[in-house]
């Protein structure tokens, strides 16, 4: 291969990426103010928010704002974390919401927090790309469901400090409320990660 293919190829590369990356990024920011729309803001947890936004891992400059919608009607999670570049925004399906405890929400709200800290970057996703065309597609999803338990795993640990641990066990068997969720590797290491949690990751700061 000559330098000048080469150098075609590699710009061709970088146009691809920038492509994607910006797309992904404008397809964010419309979803987020079509989500917006579709809920209501919730402004019952502001002191709580606000307390643990002292957490350094989230930082009280952090701007978070929380809507709950019929969300689950989109097809999307009980609780959902997004960023614009500027305020995050907890989405929180409305029924799910209505159908849990006062300590189970506050856990809900501290685990989506808790994702502040450690989330999906648009790196992970192209790592995933890139595994998903150069290995075998069952093993490259089994890394995608590792790294994506390990994320939540440490939302829990936000919510089990900041909250309660017993709280938090308790909204994990309303995420998973069927037997065939609770078989699951997500329900399963989360379930024993929380079972496990020493003394000392309870601390509050
Ligand atoms: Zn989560």
């Amino acid at each position: 291969m000559n330098f000048k293919r080469l150098f075609f190829l590699i710009l061709t590369f970088v146009v691809a990426i920038s492509f994607i990356y910006l797309s992904s990024s404008i397809k964010n920011i419309s979803m987020i103010s079509a989500l917006v729309t579709i809920g209501t803001e919730n402004t019952d947890y502001n002191l709580l928010v606000k307390n643990m936004s002292k957490d350094p891992s989230v930082g009280e400059e952090t701007k978070i704002k929380i809507f709950i919608g019929p969300y689950k009607d989109l097809r999307l999670s009980s609780g959902r974390l997004e960023y614009d570049g500027d305020t995050y925004y907890i989405f929180i399906d409305s029924s799910f919401y209505n159908s849990i405890n006062p300590d189970e929400k506050e856990v809900l709200i501290a685990h989506e927090m808790g994702h502040i800290s450690h989330r999906f970057t648009k790196i992970d996703k192209l790592k995933f790309w890139f595994w998903r065309i150069f290995t075998e597609s069952a093993s490259a999803k089994y890394k995608e469901e590792l790294i994506e338990t390990g994320y939540q795993i440490s939302a829990d640990d936000f919510a089990a400090k900041h909250i309660s641990p017993e709280a938090t066990i308790n909204l994990l068997n309303k995420l998973y409320p069927s037997e065939d969720g609770r078989k699951s590797m997500d329900y399963k290491v989360r379930m024993l990660n929380l079972a496990t949690l020493p003394k000392e990751a309870l601390q509050k700061h």
